[in-house]
């Protein structure tokens, strides 16, 4: 019996792409192997996550990397780290940031539900910019000044959240964080592919990035990836590894954390709670290594091939039409979407295919517009043809 069905689970089939709700996406056997193998021996935690530092450190061009339970955790890393720096007491004190820097400046139009992340640790937001939708006034959404008018003697960060429309450009706003010593923390969770991403933000001059390790990465679903400038990296280090260590006894590896700087030991802190084990850190490094290894071009075609499985056997259904968007940007992630002649089609065909076994979940965002979605990056070729015949039996 498999292990889901012993626990009495039904397992699904995911075409609405990463979430956390439909428990990611599935692993390639080569990260699930490392995961096993690092199952096998004991090592030195930080001596790992310096290794992953320095995996990190070349795949994205930054000074340092780390790797914590999900993007959302590397914000939360992100953010106490901006606080805190280097100084223990501070530290300790989180999230009590009374008298410390605990301003993070945010453009209004990118706040989102992940923003907690960045409350967690204790700082609040301070929102600038109102792109005024309403009344039409307001369309230049919020600009550079903007944000340097919000900086003031509590500002310990600016958050950016990187997405194809985020105004001002980043390269803007890390112009302004350099001007008033301010690090500017970037939101990439979501931002790969394309490829070029894992260094573009660095180079645009970000002073932190998270990416999440469960997404398109292809990593366990339960990591991130943190990478940044090396002494806002050991920070986060600091607030995150298990430091019940005595001091004459304990000698962390260098690169990730060096001693002179610190005029104390940090007890745990607030990243305790964001935990990373050492099959977490070997998956997720494996997984980068074969996301980088793969390409753009490749993954795409991949994604590609399934999309056009299901869009051949969807071709001959009537009630239907199907287009694949994205289909010449390998940069993208391909989607199929299916619309639906009838009223209110869409709405009852993607609630008969979650009724249905096994359930399948495609993405509902755009049902007003009597339209399904499916994301090709978290099912198995094999499924593809699955969700054909499931959607062509459901419409007739
Ligand atoms: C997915 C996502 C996150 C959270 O990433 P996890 O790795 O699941 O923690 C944060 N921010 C944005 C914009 C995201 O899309």
């Amino acid at each position: 019996m498999s292990l889901y069905a012993a626990l009495g689970v039904k397992t699904i089939i995911n075409a609405k792409g990463p979430a956390t709700r439909l428990s990611g996406g599935l692993m390639r056997p080569e990260v699930a192997e490392a995961m096993v193998e690092a199952s096998r021996a004991c090592v030195d935690i930080a001596e790992l996550q310096a290794a992953a530092s320095r995996e990190i450190a070349k795949a994205t061009g930054a000074e340092a990397g780390y790797v914590a339970s999900g993007a959302s955790a590397c914000l939360l890393l992100a953010t106490a780290a901006c606080m805190a720096g280097l100084d223990p007491g501070r530290m300790a004190r989180l999230p009590d940031s009374r008298g410390l820097k605990n301003e993070v400046i945010m453009v209004r139009s990118q706040r989102n539900l992940y923003d907690h992340a960045i409350r967690s640790a204790g700082a609040s937001i301070v929102e600038v910019g109102l792109p005024d939708r309403y009344s039409g006034a307001g369309v230049r959404d919020a600009e550079p000044w903007e944000i340097e008018a919000a900086i003031g003697e509590r500002t310990a960060a600016i958050f950016y959240v990187a997405d194809a429309q985020s105004e001002p450009p980043l390269k803007a706003v890390t112009a302004v964080g350099r001007r008033h010593r301010i690090p500017v923390i970037v939101d990439a969770a979501a931002q790969l592919p394309p490829q070029a991403n894992l260094k573009r933000f660095i180079s645009e001059g970000a002073d932190l990035v998270a990416f999440s390790g469960g997404k398109v990465l292809g990593g366990p679903q339960a990591s991130g990836i943190l990478c940044g400038r090396r002494d806002l990296v050991m920070s986060a280090a600091l607030q995150h590894l298990d430091l019940d260590v005595y001091e004459d006894l304990w000698a962390p590896p260098k690169t990730l954390i060096d001693r002179r700087k610190l005029k104390g030991l940090p007890q745990h802190g607030i990243g305790r709670t964001c935990k990373a084990g050492k099959e977490e850190i070997a998956g997720l490094l494996t997984a980068l290594r074969l996301f980088i290894k793969e390409g753009d071009k490749a993954r795409h075609e991949r994604w590609l091939k399934r999309l056009k499985v299901i869009q051949k056997k969807l071709a001959k259904v009537s009630k239907l039409a199907t287009e694949i968007e994205g289909e010449s940007d390998s940069g993208s992630v391909p989607q199929l979407v299916v619309t639906m002649s009838a009223k209110g089609g869409a709405s009852a065909l993607i609630k008969r295919l979650l009724d249905g076994t096994p359930s399948i979940h495609v993405d509902p965002f755009r049902r007003a517009r009597n339209q399904l979605v499916i994301n090709p990056v978290c099912f198995a070729d094999d499924d593809a043809p699955v969700v054909a015949d499931r959607i062509a039996r459901s419409v007739s």
